[in-house]
């Protein structure tokens, strides 16, 4: 653990012009190690759930790098009266690690098996402020929105519209935006207080495709 915090801290400095930041902020760290990464990994990788590297999960997709774990939850600008909304849950790690910081996450998923596991995992381990719901994470989730902050963990080619309504003024949407395989962007999208919206490049990023979004907005 304390190597991860540290090769997490390191990646950070290297990449500081990109991301607008030579650290990250002490409660962002502070999560970081305090969820058992261990427990959301494939028990046959165990070994490895303290690198600094995604690990497959399953069904094709993959528990996020510690590194951009850290740095989008950092993005986020997270605080303890917000609700927040995850698209792409996996395995519940992001989930958990935002749950630390903020008064209540939604995390969507749309494999079902995906959302049963994290599901039953983050109530077994006590993280009883996140809500994952099985669903098309395109669309969002109008039902609890506006949300504080909005954190996409897969890569739609365009930025999902509903994303943008349902985020409250004053937050931030983080989200990897780009084709598969050629060339995605880590976007911080700002919502400000008058409703206009500014975007900021921050990295480029490799995550698994945004799927579904088949039905119009
Ligand atoms: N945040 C996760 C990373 C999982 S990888 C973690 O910490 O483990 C991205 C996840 O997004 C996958 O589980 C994938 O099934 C899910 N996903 C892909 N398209 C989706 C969509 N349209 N709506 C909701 N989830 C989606």
């Amino acid at each position: 653990m304390r190597q991860m915090i540290e090769d997490i801290e390191l990646e950070v400095r290297y990449t500081a012009e990109m991301i607008g930041r030579h650290t990250l902020s002490d409660s962002v760290i502070d999560a970081m190690r305090r969820v058992p990464r261990h427990v959301f990994v494939d028990p046959a990788l165990l070994d490895q759930a303290y690198d600094n590297n995604p690990l497959p999960i399953g069904y094709g997709q993959t528990i996020s790098q510690p590194y951009m774990v850290a740095v989008m939850t950092d993005l986020l600008e997270p605080q303890s009266h917000q609700k927040v909304l995850e698209v792409g849950c996996g395995s519940g790690y992001q989930a958990a690690v935002l749950s630390l910081l903020v008064k209540q996450v939604i995390s969507l998923e749309i494999i079902s098996p995906l959302a049963d596991s994290a599901r039953r995992l983050l109530k077994e381990q006590g993280y009883h402020n996140v809500q994952v719901i099985q669903a098309d994470g395109h669309f969002g989730w109008a039902d609890q929105a506006p949300y504080d902050g909005i954190i996409v963990t897969a890569a739609p080619e365009e930025i999902p519209q509903p994303l943008i309504d349902q985020l409250a003024p004053g937050g931030h949407l983080i989200i990897p935006v780009g084709f598969h395989g050629i060339g995605q962007q880590l976007l911080d999208i700002y919502k400000a207080k008058d409703g206009s919206v500014s975007t900021k490049k921050r990295l480029p990023v490799r995550f698994v495709p945004l799927t579904g979004g088949d039905q119009a907005y």
